[in-house]
């Protein structure tokens, strides 16, 4: 597990002002990674860590003089704009380098006048997946929404005898994964319902799915299982994820196979990935309800017992249309804890390639939808209306059951915890179009 050190100290400030304010995602303690261009050019990617409203341009700031010959090998990958090749690197050289911009940024160093104009404002910036995405793995680790949703189905006995031994998944897709801030078409898919046959038309129960993504760091050998004594060493960081989900598609495809085209037309990534160094502070115990079994040998360990958990915050947030147009901010529909998931990540890892399987550096694993214990704590709207049987009224009155198009979903996430600096996630938000007339698909 990654150890807490002076980067983490809650007392820490930086000569970057918007860092220091009450309530920002992106304070000296955080340091995520993203890639990102300035908005209206067509310049490369460049790799930046967003540092209260702005973005450390790396690609800049390595070209400046000063630097220990160490630190410029550090920065050279990064500054030719691609992330995976240090996300291969791993825990070492994450720390080293998290030092190296926590001490140019911090309140009073000497870096400051040399590091001022690497700076871009978040706001005149355009991002984009912080790495080419290799394979997508979703899980099913919320407990919470796999029992609300098995009740629909299954009122007598919602969870399936495998979910408290398999941490349950299946392959996605990653072609459709997108950043944050994009729109995409309401899907056509085949949808039946009641009817006698089914028919191809838009989704009439487009919904969303709050998940914690995880980015691998380095991977594992085809035929050579990660161990949970490794497991976290192959986490590079966590990002949130909107998996996207048309319901009507789903239950008539699901069967025999899982999930298919009812998933892959978008899943959103939110801009920055949150390193697991800074990660490190909101560490907590693996519990599960007394009774339960306790997870196969190769899912164990002292150290997964101990802190496998992660503490973070997690939120939906819709803005309709006509919010939209009324200049009327985004209402919150429901809130969770990841600390509530039935599997850590490192458990995640340690399954995934326990059969051998090769995880590789950039594959992307998804939790699964995050529902808290209460009602009103579903983590889609599947959940939240029981299955679409009763809409819910939001503050303005407007109601739903599941996404209207001009429907922006944003989700959000944080750490906090009495005497840690609070660091977040950034927006993961995307907006339904509506869908495409079959003339002009033909
Ligand atoms: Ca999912």
């Amino acid at each position: 597990m990654n150890s807490l050190d002076d980067t983490h100290d809650q007392a820490l400030l930086s000569w970057v002002a918007s860092a220091n304010e009450p309530g920002c995602d992106f304070p000296i303690q955080n340091l995520p990674f993203g890639r990102f261009r300035r908005a209206g050019s067509l310049e490369p990617w460049h790799v930046g860590v967003a540092i209260g409203d702005r973005i450390l341009d790396l690609t800049l700031a390595c070209d400046k003089p000063g630097w220990t010959d160490a630190e410029k090998e550090r920065l050279l990958p990064l500054a030719q704009g691609s992330l995976s090749g240090f996300m291969a690197l791993g825990a070492q050289a994450r720390a080293a380098l998290r030092r190296q911009l926590s001490l140019a940024l911090r309140e009073g160093s000497s870096w400051q006048p040399v590091l001022v104009d690497c700076l871009v404002p978040q706001a005149q910036a355009v991002m984009t997946l912080p790495c080419e995405v290799g394979d997508y793995t979703d899980f099913y680790t919320g407990i919470h929404h796999a029992t609300t949703v098995g009740k629909l189905f299954r009122p007598d006995n919602p969870l399936l005898p495998n979910y408290k031994y398999v941490p349950i998944g299946y392959h996605g897709r990653s072609s459709s994964l997108c950043a944050s801030g994009h729109a995409f078409h309401r899907p056509m898919g085949q949808l039946k319902g009641d009817a006698p046959e089914p028919r191809f038309a838009p989704t009439a129960r487009l919904d969303y799915e709050l998940e914690l993504g995880a980015l691998i760091g380095p991977g594992n050998e085809l035929g050579e299982p990660i161990t949970m004594a490794n497991a976290e060493a192959h986490l590079f960081g966590v990002m949130l994820l909107n998996d996207w989900t048309a319901r009507d598609v789903q239950s008539w495809e699901y069967q025999p196979l899982g999930p298919f085209l009812s998933k892959n037309f978008a899943s959103t990534l939110s801009p920055w990935v949150v390193t697991m160094e800074a990660l490190a502070p909101f560490r907590a115990p693996f519990e599960r309800p007394a009774g339960d079994p306790a997870p196969l040998p190769y899912l164990d360990s002292e150290a997964n017992r101990t802190q496998g958990a992660l503490d973070i915050a997690l939120e939906v947030w819709l803005q309709t249309a006509g919010m939209r147009e009324r200049g009327e901010a985004a209402v919150r529909l429901m809130q969770s804890n990841f600390r509530d998931a039935y599997w850590t990540l490192a458990q995640l890892v340690a399954h995934h390639s326990s059969n051998g399987c090769n995880l590789r550096t950039a594959d992307l694993l998804g939790s699964g939808t995050q529902s808290g214990p209460q009602p009103g704590q579903g983590g889609s709207l599947l959940e939240l209306t029981q299955g679409g049987k009763q809409s819910i009224t939001l503050s303005n009155g407007e109601t739903r059951t599941f996404l209207q198009d001009g429907d922006t979903v944003i989700l959000r996430g944080f750490c906090e915890r009495a005497g840690r600096r609070r660091i977040g996630f950034g927006d993961c938000a995307a907006t339904v179009l509506p869908a495409r007339t079959l003339s002009s698909t033909l």
